[in-house]
């Protein structure tokens, strides 16, 4: 029976925007719901936000720029470290979150966390990265200097599978350097951007406008690629995407950094561990159920066929073993993917690589959870070398096997690729280290690690068609971004 106290069913929140220091209800007529991949449950109902949402937090961002541009820059420093202290002291409820949210299993959800705070700390350096350059006497009597500037108003669009890090990729340096700022985060699962803004609005140090959030799909990244008043847009997301944001936000003036899509390789060459190297390739491979930019989803094995064998049944092994279920069990390794319709979209990717005379090694598809996002690791052998499964983005718990006999055939399968996000080689020979680092056409590689991972200090981007735009984000990148140079000549 339904009652004040115990309703049957509550419908889930209609989330707000955060325009001007204030949550208003969006003049959207339509939203989609955000859905827990592991039960079912709808977590909230997300508005598909138009252009007039857009053009009121463009507006707020524009009005607040040039106040928070000369806020002195120890104390927006001062704020981005208070966005740190609000950050850490919330992050298993952020971790939480971002579980709920997108299915991740817990342990990675706090990794993705601590790697975003991870890029705040960066930005508290703010005094010393923004400094400029000098050169005194370029002529007689003349000096020259260079100064740095915020762009203006920024905003940043963000993928569903990293909800957590991948807005503090950008927001904390935007800020850091005097921009103000717009998030548009992915529309499937933004309860976590919405808590990272909730705890910024609790920061005095952060005045209204400066940060803002529109919820929303294509109609708002719309209407903030073509906004007048925005300087500039980070992007990161699919590559067809990608390259869609970097063609309309240039085409009305904008400075663009989008971040794509991949297809990377881990090559096991004869000579790796295998005791190491198996446990790290499930990891990068079935991990965050494979929806991670930087899973390896093509192993490259090196070898005879008795080694080739070998590789193939203790990668058959340890995936049948893989702990698989929601990511709230705390030993869960390959969690549901994002939603039901993703789980499909990859399943009859299996059904067309079987098609093409892929093999089966192990097929996931049996797994299944109430939700419909559930899928067990998966093997299959990746068939022709430049077949769908070899070459394109599934974006699942899906890993193909290729096999050659020499490292440089390896490094000819792997730049073969029209994307460089990452690539990961397994080996104990210094010498295939060196011509791997030097040879391989990708922006992010690890040597015995199974998931080249952003760290903060460093840019982090792929090449190819895995990013478009030239920086990358994240390190002294991300300040280059998000500021402008001025160079000053003068005589006395
Ligand atoms: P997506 O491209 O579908 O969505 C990303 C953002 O773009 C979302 O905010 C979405 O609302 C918006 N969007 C989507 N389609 C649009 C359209 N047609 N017009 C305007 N806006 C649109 O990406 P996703 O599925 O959320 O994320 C997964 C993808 O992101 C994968 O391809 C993955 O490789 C990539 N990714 C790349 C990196 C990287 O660093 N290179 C990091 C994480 C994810």
């Amino acid at each position: 029976m339904e009652t004040a106290e115990h309703p049957t069913e509550i419908a889930a929140a209609l989330l707000d925007n955060y325009v001007n220091g204030r949550w208003v209800p969006s003049a959207a007529a339509e939203h989609l719901d955000d859905v827990d991949p592991a039960t079912g449950e709808v977590l909230a109902r997300v508005p598909l936000s138009t252009a007039g949402d857009v053009d009121a937090a463009a507006r707020a961002a524009r009005a607040a720029q040039p106040g928070w541009a000369a806020t002195p820059v120890a104390k927006r420093a001062r704020a981005v470290f208070a966005l740190r202290e609000a950050l850490w002291a919330n992050r298993e409820e952020l971790a939480r979150l971002v579980t709920q949210d997108m299915g991740k299993a817990l342990d990675d959800a706090r990794g993705e966390v601590g790697r975003g705070i991870e890029s705040v700390e960066v930005a508290c350096g703010i005094p010393t990265l923004l400094k400029g350059e000098n050169l005194e006497g370029i002529a007689t009597g003349m000096d020259v200097e260079m100064w740095r500037q915020p762009v203006g108003v920024v905003a940043a669009i963000t993928p569903f599978n990293f909800p957590a890090m991948i807005p503090l990729w950008f927001l904390p340096y935007a800020i850091a350097c005097g921009n103000t700022f717009i998030l548009k985060p992915s529309e499937r699962d933004p309860r976590t951007s919405e808590r990272i803004v909730q705890l910024i609005d609790g920061i005095d140090e952060i005045p209204p406008g400066v940060v803002n959030l529109i919820h929303g799909a294509r109609d708002a990244v719309n209407g903030l690629l073509d906004h007048p008043e925005i300087d500039a847009i980070s992007f990161v997301g699919q590559a067809s995407t990608a390259l869609y944001v970097m063609e309309r936000g240039t085409k009305s003036g904008k400075r663009v950094q989008a971040l794509g899509g991949a297809k990377n390789s881990m090559v096991v060459m004869d000579d790796a561990d295998l005791e190491k190297a198996v446990p790290a390739m499930m990891q990068s491979a079935f991990g965050n159920a494979g929806q991670r930019c930087l899973a390896g989803s093509v192993a490259v094995i090196v070898g005879d066929e008795m080694r080739r064998e070998e590789v193939r049944s203790v990668l058959a092994e340890a995936a049948r073993n893989l702990p698989t279920g929601p990511g709230t069990d705390e030993s869960v390794v390959c969690p549901p993917m994002v939603g039901a319709d993703a789980r499909e979209r990859v399943s009859a990717a299996v059904d067309r690589a079987l098609a093409a005379g892929s093999e089966m090694v192990v097929d996931g598809r049996e797994t299944t959870n109430e939700a419909g996002a559930l899928m067990g690791p998966t093997i299959l052998t990746a068939g022709d070398r430049e077949s769908e499964l070899a070459r394109e983005e599934l974006f699942g718990p899906v890993l193909a096997l290729l096999e050659v006999d020499d490292i440089g055939e390896a490094l000819e399968f792997v730049n073969g690729s029209r994307y460089g996000n990452a690539s990961v080689i397994f080996t104990e020979s210094g010498a295939a280290v060196r011509r791997y680092r030097n040879e391989v056409e990708a922006g992010m590689i690890g040597v015995n690690v199974g998931v080249p991972a952003p760290v903060a200090w460093f840019p982090f981007a792929g090449w190819k068609d895995s990013m478009v735009g030239d920086l990358h984000a994240n390190g002294t990148d991300a300040i280059e971004f998000y500021t402008r140079k001025k160079v000053l000549t003068s005589r006395w």
